[in-house]
C-alpha cells in the first residue's frame, strides 16, 4: 500500500491550501474528494471577499486553487472515504475499497446543503427544483423561479438569478435575514426580486408532471398562499459531511471540534474549513484554516522522527 505523510480528505479551499503548504515543506500529499475539485465554492456564481481578488467566479476561483494545490506534487484523487482506522498508523477506506495510509490526516470534507423536505421534493430535484443557480440557472430564463432561504447562498444566489429570470421571489421564515447586511441591500434594491417574509414551504404544485408553483405557509396565522414558478432553489443551509468521522470528535450538529492549531482529540488527526465548529464560513477562513492544519503537521511529522 502507498505511504503518504499527510492524507488530505476534501479537495475544498480548506484542503488544497494544507496541500499547497504540505507539500511545499516537501511533504508527501494524497488528497481525495468525493465529489466537485473546490467543493462548494464550484457552485457559488461570485466570490467578492476573497482579499486581493475584487471579483471573480466561484468556478474559476476552485480551478485556480484545484491546480495550485497539486502545483508542488500533492496527488488528487477521486474517491469517498467510508472509514478511517487510527492505529498504528492513520488508514483511509474508501466505498470502493481502496486503502490509503499516512502518518497524519486533515479532514476538510466541507458540509452538503440541507434538501427541501417536502412530499416529491426528491422526484423533481433535477427538474424543476436545483440546489446549482450557477449550473442550472440557464434553464430558468426568463421565467418566474422561488429561492427559499435568507442567507448568504440565497440571496448571493438570487442576485445571480435575477439576472436571467423573469421574476425572484425570496421566501424567508422570519422577517429578517441571515445574509450580510450588504447583501441584503442589493437584493431589496433590486426590481425582478421581491420577498416574502415569515412563511415556510408546504407543498410542490405540480401540473403535467411539472413544478408550476409552491404553497407556502404563514408561519404565524398558517394561511396557505400560492407561489406561480418553474423552479425553486432551496438554501436552507447546510449540514458538515463527517460521517465517516469518529462521533467522540463531533460537537452536537456533526461538526468537527479542533483546537487553535486545528488539531483534534485524536493524536495526527487534524480538521479544516467548514466541517469544523466555528462562527465563520468563508472561503478565506478556510484557507486560512487548512494553512494551519498543515503547518501544524509540518511540526508534528518533525517531532515524530
Ligand atoms: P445559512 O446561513 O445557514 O442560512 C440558511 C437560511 O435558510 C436561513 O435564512 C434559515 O432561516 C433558512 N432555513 C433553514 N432551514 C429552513 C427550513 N427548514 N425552511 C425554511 N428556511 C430554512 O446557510 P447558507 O446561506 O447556505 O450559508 C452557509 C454558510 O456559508 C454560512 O456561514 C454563510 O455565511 C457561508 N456563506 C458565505 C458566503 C460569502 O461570504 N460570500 C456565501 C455563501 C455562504 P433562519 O435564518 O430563520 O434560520
Amino acid at each position: 500500500m502507498e505511504q503518504y505523510d499527510v492524507i488530505i480528505i476534501g479537495a475544498g479551499p480548506a484542503g488544497l491550501t494544507a496541500a499547497i503548504y504540505a507539500s511545499r515543506a516537501n511533504l508527501k500529499v494524497l488528497i481525495i474528494e468525493a465529489e466537485v475539485n473546490g467543493g462548494n465554492l464550484s457552485k457559488t456564481y461570485e466570490i467578492e471577499n476573497y482579499p486581493g481578488i475584487k471579483s471573480i467566479s466561484g468556478l474559476e476561483l476552485a480551478n485556480q486553487l484545484t491546480e495550485h494545490g497539486q502545483k508542488f506534487g500533492a496527488k488528487l484523487i477521486s474517491g469517498e472515504v467510508k472509514t478511517i482506522e487510527n492505529v498504528p498508523v492513520k488508514k483511509v477506506v474508501l466505498a470502493n475499497g481502496d486503502e490509503y495510509e499516512s502518518r497524519a490526516l486533515i479532514i476538510a470534507s466541507g458540509t452538503k446543503e440541507r434538501t427541501l423536505n417536502l412530499p416529491r421534493a426528491e422526484e423533481f430535484t433535477g427538474r424543476g427544483i436545483s440546489y446549482c443557480a450557477v449550473c442550472d440557472g440557464f434553464f430558468y430564463r426568463n421565467k418566474e423561479i422561488v429561492i427559499i432561504g435568507g442567507g448568504n447562498s440565497a440571496l448571493e444566489e438570487a442576485l445571480y438569478l435575477a439576472s436571467l429570470v423573469a421574476k425572484v421571489t425570496i421566501v424567508i421564515r422570519r422577517d429578517e435575514f441571515r445574509a450580510d447586511a450588504s447583501v441584503v441591500d442589493r437584493v431589496k434594491d433590486n426590481e425582478k426580486i421581491s420577498i416574502i417574509t415569515k412563511h415556510v414551504p408546504e407543498e410542490l404544485i405540480i401540473e403535467d408532471d411539472r413544478i408550476k408553483g409552491l404553497k407556502i405557509r404563514n408561519v404565524d396565522t398558517n394561511e396557505i398562499e400560492t407561489v406561480s414558478c418553474s423552479g425553486i432553489f432551496p438554501y436552507i443551509g447546510a449540514d458538515p459531511c463527517t460521517e465517516f468521522v469518529d462521533k467522540s470528535l463531533l460537537d452536537e450538529n456533526g461538526y468537527i471540534i479542533t483546537k487553535n492549531d486545528m488539531s483534534t482529540d485524536i493524536e495526527g488527526v487534524y480538521a479544516a474549513g467548514d466541517c469544523i465548529r466555528k462562527d465563520l464560513r468563508q472561503v478565506v477562513t478556510a484557507c486560512n484554516d487548512g494553512a494551519i492544519a498543515a503547518n501544524s503537521i509540518i511540526k508534528y511529522l518533525k517531532n515524530k522522527k
